[in-house]
C-alpha cells in the first residue's frame, strides 16, 4: 500500500516540506486507522473469529474503519463509546451506517463494559476478536514499521533524505512503528509526534513501552525515553480542543494546497510542527509530515472554519 508523498508549497525557515497522504488510502477515507485494521482483519480472517469488539469515542476514525471492515467480512462489530464525548459525528453516523452495535458507557466503566461485552459474546457461543482503542498493539505498530519502509522506498527512488518525520500522535501506535523503522535501519532520521491530547511524561511513556514490546517481539534490545520525541506542548485544552490558529492553518492548508486537515489529529499537528520548526530554530532540512487521515472530521469541522 504505497501512499502518496508530494511536495508542499510550504516555505517556512527554508525548510522543503512534503507530505505522505495516508489520508488517501483508498478503504473508507483512509488515513492511519486502515493501515492496522488491515492486519487485525487479517489475524481475524486467518484465525476465523466471527465478531469483533474494540472502542473508541464518537469522533474516532479507528471505530468508523473497523465498523467498514466488519461489515465488508460479514461479521458483527461492537462499539464501547464513552458518553461524555458522544456528540454525534460524520464518524459516529458511520459506524451506525456500517451496523456496528454501539454501546455506550461512562469513561469510569469503560474497561468492566469491555470485559461483559466479551463474556456475554463467549457465553453466546461467539469468538470474538478484541482490538484495542486506536488499534494499539503489536500489530498496530507493525502497520507502520511497513509505512517507515514505504518512505525509505521514496527516498531512494527520488535521491533525496527526510531529515525530520512529523505527525499527529495519539494512543502513540503510529509513532510507535516510526520509531521502530528508524531503529532497525540504524539512520539519522528524526521522528517528532505531536501529541493531540495526552500529557508528558504518560504520554511518551506509553510511546516507549509499545517500541520495546515490539522490539522485544524480534528479540531486540529495548531501548530508553531519550530515543522518544513526544510532544504535548501543542495540546491546548486537552482532546478536540482547538484555537483560532489552528483553525487557520487549516484554511489555509486547503486554500494553498489542497490538502483537507482537521482540528483534533491532523491541523493541530501541523501547527504544532510549524510552531516546534520555530521554537527550535530548524532551517534548511527535508521535512515530511505524515497526513493520517480522518477526512470525515474535516468535515465536522467546516462550519467552525467558515465562521472563524
Ligand atoms: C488515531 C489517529 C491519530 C493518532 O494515531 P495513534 O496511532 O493513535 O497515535 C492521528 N491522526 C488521525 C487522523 C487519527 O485518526
Amino acid at each position: 500500500m504505497r501512499t502518496p508523498i508530494q511536495s508542499l508549497t510550504e516555505k517556512l525557515n527554508n525548510n522543503s516540506y512534503f507530505m505522505k497522504r495516508d489520508d488517501l488510502i483508498p478503504f473508507s477515507f483512509g488515513g492511519n486507522k486502515v493501515r492496522k485494521a488491515q492486519l487485525f482483519f487479517k489475524e481475524i480472517e486467518d484465525k476465523e473469529f466471527d465478531c469483533v469488539v474494540t472502542y473508541g469515542s464518537s469522533s474516532s476514525n479507528h471505530c468508523r474503519i473497523v465498523a467498514n471492515m466488519a461489515a465488508i467480512e460479514g461479521i458483527p462489530c461492537y462499539i464501547i463509546s464513552p458518553n461524555e464525548i458522544s456528540k454525534q459525528t460524520s464518524n459516529s453516523k458511520m459506524m451506525l451506517l456500517f451496523g456496528a452495535k454501539v454501546i455506550h458507557c461512562s469513561v469510569k466503566k469503560v474497561k468492566e463494559t469491555i470485559e461483559r461485552t466479551l463474556n456475554e459474546l463467549k457465553e453466546a457461543g461467539l469468538d470474538p476478536y478484541f482490538i484495542e482503542g486506536g488499534g494499539h498493539g503489536n500489530i498496530g505498530t507493525q502497520a507502520y514499521v511497513d509505512a517507515y519502509e514505504e518512505i525509505l522506498k521514496f527516498e531512494k527512488i527520488n535521491n533525496l533524505c527526510f531529515d525530520y518525520i512529523f505527525h499527529a500522535s495519539g494512543t502513540g501506535t503510529t509513532q510507535a512503528g516510526l520509531v521502530c523503522g528508524h531503529l532497525l535501519n540504524n539512520d539519522s532520521k528524526e521522528i517528532v509526534g505531536i501529541s493531540n491530547a495526552r500529557r508528558n511524561p504518560q504520554g511518551s511513556q506509553v510511546v516507549l513501552e509499545s517500541v520495546n514490546r515490539y522490539l522485544q517481539s524480534k528479540s531486540m534490545t529495548p531501548v530508553l525515553k531519550e530515543e522518544i520525541n513526544f510532544i504535548d506542548d501543542y495540546v491546548v485544552e486537552g482532546y478536540g480542543s482547538s484555537n483560532r490558529e489552528i483553525l487557520a492553518t487549516i484554511k489555509e492548508t486547503i486554500y494553498h494546497e489542497g490538502i483537507p486537515l482537521d482540528a483534533t489529529y491532523t491541523g493541530k499537528a501541523y501547527w504544532g510542527m510549524k510552531k516546534y520548526i520555530e521554537a527550535n530554530k530548524i532551517v534548511n532540512k527535508n521535512i515530511l509530515f505524515i497526513h493520517t487521515g480522518g477526512t470525515p472530521l474535516y468535515f465536522d469541522d467546516l462550519e467552525e472554519i467558515l465562521n472563524d
